[in-house]
C-alpha cells in the first residue's frame, strides 16, 4: 500500500461535458482547450477521452507536436501562436494552426520558407487588453494575410474579459468585434466556457471551452450540476492518523486553530505539495466517508487536518475527498478564495492519477 492520495479521472464525464457543450453551441465546431496539461488533467488522457473532438487548442508547441506524433488528426490551434520565427517551420510540418497577435508574427510568416501554408487565427483585442491587434485594424491585416502564400486560411478571434460576470458582460467587446469583422465574412472564434452558456450570439465558427469541459462552472451563482456538467477529476485520500485534543489545544503549524472544546482530529495525506491550496482557511469543506466536514488550521506540505468530532467511529483508513464527485471543486475554490482553474492546474505531478472509463 502506497501513500493513499490519488486523483480519479472520469473519462466518460469528460466526454459527456464535451457533448453538452456541443449541444449548447450546435452550429459551431468545438476546440477542447487543453493548455496547462489540460488544466492539470493530463493532455494525453484528455485527448484519448475525446476521440471525436473537432479540434484541440493548446499553448505549448511541444505538447502539440506530441499530439501529432500520437496520431491526432484534428485541427490543433496554438492559442498564443509562436514565440520565434523558427517555430513556424514546426507548425507547417506538424500542421498546427496559430494565433497571430503581433505585427512581428505576420512579418515572420511573410518571410518564412514553409513546407506548406498554415491556418492562422488573427487575434483581435476588443477590450481585454492582453493580446491582440486593435480590433479596428482587422480588415487591413486580413487583406495582408490574404496575400501571404504561407497562409492557408484566416479566422478572426477575440477573447472576453467578463463573460462569467453577468453584471459586466461582453456587450462592448462583442459590438467592437462585430463592427470590425462583419464585412470580412471570415470564420470567427470568440466564446470561452462562460460565453458558450451565456451568450449564444458569440458562438461563431469555433468555440473554445476549457473549464466547463472539466466539469466546473464558470459562474459564481450557478453550480456545475445545474448546468448539466459532470465532475471529471476527484482528488481523494485517506485519514492516516487521528488525534484527540483537549479544549485550548492547538492544531498544526502556527497554532492558528485552537480547539474550543475536546475534539477528534483526522490527519489526511494531502498537502500543498500535492496541489491543495495552502491558503485554504479553517472551515474549508472536506468530504470524509459520506460526511461533509471542515479543514482545521494550516495546510502543511504533505498533510492537512480535519474535524472528526461528530463521528467517533471514523478512524485511520476513512476515505476523504478534497474535491470531486461528492464535493464540487467550485465550493472548495470559493472557500479558499480562489478559482477552480487554479486548483485544477495545481495538482502536483506526485499525485498518481487513476483513469475510470
Ligand atoms: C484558456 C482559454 C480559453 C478557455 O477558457 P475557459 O474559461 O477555461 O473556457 C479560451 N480561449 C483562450 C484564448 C484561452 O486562453
Amino acid at each position: 500500500m502506497s501513500r493513499p492520495i490519488q486523483a480519479r479521472f472520469n473519462s466518460l464525464a469528460l466526454a459527456h461535458n464535451y457533448q453538452l457543450i456541443r449541444q449548447s453551441a450546435p452550429t459551431s465546431r468545438v476546440f477542447a482547450v487543453i493548455k496547462a496539461n489540460a488544466y492539470g488533467h493530463g493532455v494525453q488522457r484528455v485527448v484519448e477521452a475525446l476521440p471525436d473532438a473537432d479540434g484541440f487548442a493548446i499553448l505549448e508547441i511541444n505538447a502539440a507536436m506530441d499530439l501529432r506524433r500520437f496520431g491526432v488528426q484534428q485541427p490543433i490551434l496554438l492559442l498564443e501562436g509562436v514565440f520565434s520565427a523558427a517555430e513556424l517551420t514546426a507548425c507547417a510540418e506538424f500542421d498546427l494552426a496559430i494565433a497571430l497577435h503581433l505585427p512581428l508574427h505576420i512579418e515572420w510568416l511573410e518571410q518564412a520558407q514553409l513546407s506548406r501554408p498554415i491556418a492562422v487565427f488573427l487575434k483581435l483585442n476588443t477590450g481585454m487588453n492582453r493580446l491582440g491587434f486593435p480590433a479596428e485594424s482587422a480588415p487591413a491585416w486580413a487583406e495582408r494575410l490574404a496575400r501571404c502564400p504561407n497562409v492557408a486560411s484566416v479566422t478572426v478571434m477575440t477573447h472576453f474579459a467578463c463573460a462569467d460576470e453577468p453584471s459586466k458582460g461582453i456587450e462592448r467587446q462583442w459590438l467592437r468585434f462585430i463592427a470590425a469583422t462583419q464585412s470580412l465574412a471570415l470564420p470567427t472564434s470568440s466564446a470561452n466556457s462562460a460565453a458558450i452558456f451565456a451568450y449564444p450570439q458569440t458562438h461563431g465558427t469555433w468555440v473554445r471551452p476549457g473549464l466547463a469541459l472539466y466539469g466546473s462552472s464558470p459562474f459564481s451563482d450557478q453550480s456545475a450540476a445545474s448546468l448539466g456538467l459532470q465532475t471529471v477529476m476527484s482528488l481523494c485520500s485517506e485519514v492516516i492518523a487521528t488525534q484527540t485534543v483537549a479544549a485550548g489545544e492547538s492544531v498544526g503549524y502556527g497554532a492558528t486553530f485552537i480547539a474550543p472544546a475536546p475534539m477528534k482530529i483526522g490527519i489526511v495525506a494531502c498537502g500543498y505539495a500535492d496541489g491543495y491550496p495552502r491558503h485554504a482557511p479553517t472551515g474549508t469543506p472536506v468530504w470524509v466517508a459520506g460526511q461533509k466536514t471542515r479543514l482545521l488550521g494550516r495546510v502543511s506540505m504533505d498533510m492537512l487536518c480535519i474535524d472528526l468530532t461528530p463521528w467517533p467511529e471514523l478512524d485511520v483508513g476513512s476515505s476523504v475527498e478534497l474535491w470531486g464527485e461528492h464535493l464540487p471543486i467550485d465550493e472548495v475554490a470559493s472557500a479558499a478564495g480562489t478559482l477552480s482553474y487554479e486548483l485544477m492546474c495545481a495538482i502536483a505531478a506526485r499525485v498518481p492519477v487513476q483513469t475510470q472509463r
